[in-house]
């Protein structure tokens, strides 16, 4: 296996913002991630794992880490008795492909989520009243300090986080499923994706929700509509004019565009109705929010 030097990481996100990764590596087996892992460890590198890229705001400076990105036999999904069983790095679609193959229910949800099932463990990604922690039997994660098997409860899934520690690597998942017919499952994407285009800007690029769900009646999106943030921008990062839990790359933006947006977006969210937004998007490399209330 390779390691490559200065990969630029933005390109292997869905919102295409960032700088480089000091080191790359594509691991095919897993053997080869072990390899990786120990090969950080020696250099004193932290180890950032880039599933899709769906869910991740990374740093205009870059990162100084070893980046992975799981390919090959950690990309790929089969089942087998009910099982769905795939490598951390496969793309949900192609989880969801399979199941539907196999007459597997019970991912369909996952259907207008552009993540991997590693990415969704460490989010415990969900939609459509389910979610990662419903679905999952056990995960194999690695790390420096060797490999294990986790259920749902050893890695503490919650609302939109898990207990998964940094480089710690979901190498291979298994999903418990339930039988049911393929047409009916085709029939439930097709819905869902309806809905999902009728209310996102899924044709723009994002990274998905920007903050968690607060405590409140109302939903993070419609906190900051209240606000009046709906197309607001700075730089080329704007608030989405359909969504305002979205920000969008409307051309050229930089990390710092976004970050200097979230940060209004919590200090108008704070003013307007005494709540402070929790980030749902990963910050890569050195960067972070100034303290609710503060712009950037
Ligand atoms: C248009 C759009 C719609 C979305 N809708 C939803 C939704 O409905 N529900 C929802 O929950 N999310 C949604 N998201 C967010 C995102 O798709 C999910 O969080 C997804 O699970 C992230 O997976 P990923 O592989 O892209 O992870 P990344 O974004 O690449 O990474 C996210 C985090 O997971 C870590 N990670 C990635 N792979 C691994 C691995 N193998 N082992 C350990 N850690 C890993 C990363 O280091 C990072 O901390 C949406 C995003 C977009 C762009």
């Amino acid at each position: 296996m390779t390691i490559e030097e200065n990969v630029a990481l933005g390109r292997l996100t869905t919102v295409g913002i960032g700088g480089l990764a000091k080191r790359f590596a594509r691991p095919q087996s897993l053997a080869e991630l072990d390899g990786a892992i120990a090969w950080a460890a020696d250099e004193g590198l932290a180890v950032v794992t880039i599933g899709l890229g769906s869910n991740l705001l990374i740093a205009d400076e870059g990162v100084d880490a070893l980046a992975l990105r799981l390919e090959g036999e950690l990309a790929s999904a089969a089942t087998e008795d009910g099982l769905l069983v795939a490598g951390g790095g496969a793309a949900n679609a192609v989880c969801l492909h399979r199941a539907r193959a196999a007459g597997l229910g019970g991912f369909e949800f996952a259907c207008a989520i552009p993540g991997t099932v590693g990415g969704g463990v460490q989010m415990n990604a969900g939609a459509y009243g389910s979610d990662w922690a419903a679905i999952l039997e056990r995960a194999l994660v690695a790390s420096a300090e060797g490999s294990d098997w986790r259920t749902p409860e050893e890695l503490g899934l919650e609302y939109r986080r898990s207990a998964l520690g940094p480089g710690e690597v979901v190498a291979k998942v298994e999903f418990r499923l339930e039988p049911r017919p393929p047409d009916e499952i085709k029939a439930t994407i097709s819905e869902l994706q309806a809905v999902r285009k009728a209310a996102q800007p899924t044709n723009k690029r994002t990274f998905g929700s920007v903050f968690k769900n607060p405590e409140h009646e109302l939903s993070a999106g419609r906190m900051l509509e209240a606000c009046g943030l709906r197309g607001h921008r700075i730089g080329g990062a704007q608030i989405s004019p359909r969504h305002a839990n979205f920000i969008e790359n409307a051309g050229g933006a930089r990390a710092v565009d976004a970050l200097a947006l979230m940060a209004e977006a919590r200090r108008r969210a704070l003013e307007e109705f005494g709540v402070e937004l929790e980030h749902e998007v990963r910050l890569v490399g050195d960067i972070e929010l100034p303290p609710a209330g503060q712009t950037l």
